[in-house]
């Protein structure tokens, strides 16, 4: 009997656009429809770029209040009311943390009465995003983890948190001031929430394809997740997070230099954090965060304009 030669085509190494034929129509369908749910969500942020954010403010803080909670119920906050000992170091260190943070926090809702700009992505003019002033209605809070971490963060909402671990990098105040304008910057973007809406938009894509996928042999649905999974990883959530760390190095940068903090430091602080990876750091095309070489180099290309502004608003930069 003869085989009908089609039958044998479709039997043999049939490619991943042929496992998808039938499906087609329900995968644009759904493609459509997370791009229209995309779009809708868009706001344009602090330095202009459009971001997806499908929380609003009140909920992405109460999320930061809750997360804050829990990390320092299980971490041994210095000096905090689960602490052994506190001597007079670690009464200075947060001392310290605490003086730097609120001269941020006070610069940053003078910054976002004046609009906001960012003279490092080229706003010189300010204007505050849709979602309003966010500084001013934080309820700021500064605390130190006594753990050998090399970490730092910003929750929404203004809850802050030094590890023990980075102030050896930040190595002075003004260092301190620079991780802690990052952090900040991170807040005051709101990228915290755009995370969160590209997971939950990523999460739904995901089951989308899962369900359309769901009668396909083992390793077809593999091939289609893999793939789904690969593009949504490198085409989508990476380059958004390097454009996070860049504007919150930016906006960090503007806050520090208004509270009259050196500037300068800020291309040191990331060289120094250069080292802390050892050497061993990934390459920065699969790297959340932008290599800190590149950082450096955006600091210094920056420098003259925060220069004029710390001259601007603090008076003759210090000697150094
Ligand atoms: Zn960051």
């Amino acid at each position: 009997m003869r085989i009908p030669a089609y039958s044998r085509r479709r039997s043999s190494g049939r490619g991943l656009l042929g496992m998808l034929q039938g499906r087609l129509p329900i995968i644009l369908l759904v493609i459509g429809g997370l791009a229209f749910y995309w779009f809708s969500n868009q706001k344009e942020g602090l330095s202009g770029r459009k971001q997806m954010i499908t929380m609003g403010v009140e909920q992405e803080v109460a999320l930061g209040d809750q997360s804050y909670m829990q990390i320092l119920s299980s971490e041994p906050v210095l000096c905090g009311g689960n602490a052994t000992s506190c001597g007079t170091d670690e009464r200075q260190v947060v001392e310290v943390i605490e003086t730097v943070g609120e001269r941020i926090a006070r610069a940053a809702i003078e910054w976002e009465a004046e609009g906001a700009p960012v003279l490092g992505l080229g706003k010189t003019r300010g204007e505050i995003p849709k979602w309003g002033t966010l500084a001013d209605k934080f309820d700021w809070e500064f605390k130190v983890i006594a753990s050998d971490t090399p970490n730092a963060f910003c929750l929404p909402g203004g809850k802050v948190a030094f590890y023990t671990g980075i102030l050896e990098t930040a190595a002075n105040v003004d260092g301190v001031a620079v991780i802690m304008g990052h952090e900040i910057g991170h807040a005051l973007a709101r990228h915290g929430a755009e995370r969160m809406s590209q997971q939950k938009i990523m999460q739904f894509g995901q089951m989308a394809v899962g369900a359309t996928v769901g009668d396909m042999g083992a390793g077809a649905q593999r091939a289609v997740m893999g793939a789904f999974g690969a593009g949504a990883q490198m085409g989508v959530l990476l380059p958004f997070s390097r454009a996070h760390e860049s504007e919150a190095d930016m906006v960090g940068l503007e806050l520090l230099t208004r509270a009259c903090f050196d500037p300068r430091e800020a291309p040191l602080l990331w060289e120094r954090m250069a080292e802390l990876g050892g050497g061993q750091r990934q390459a920065e095309i699969t790297s959340t965060h932008p290599d800190p070489v590149r950082r450096a180099e955006a600091f210094r290309r920056e420098m003259p304009k925060y220069l004029a502004l710390y001259e601007q608003k603090c008076g003759a930069l210090p000697p150094r």
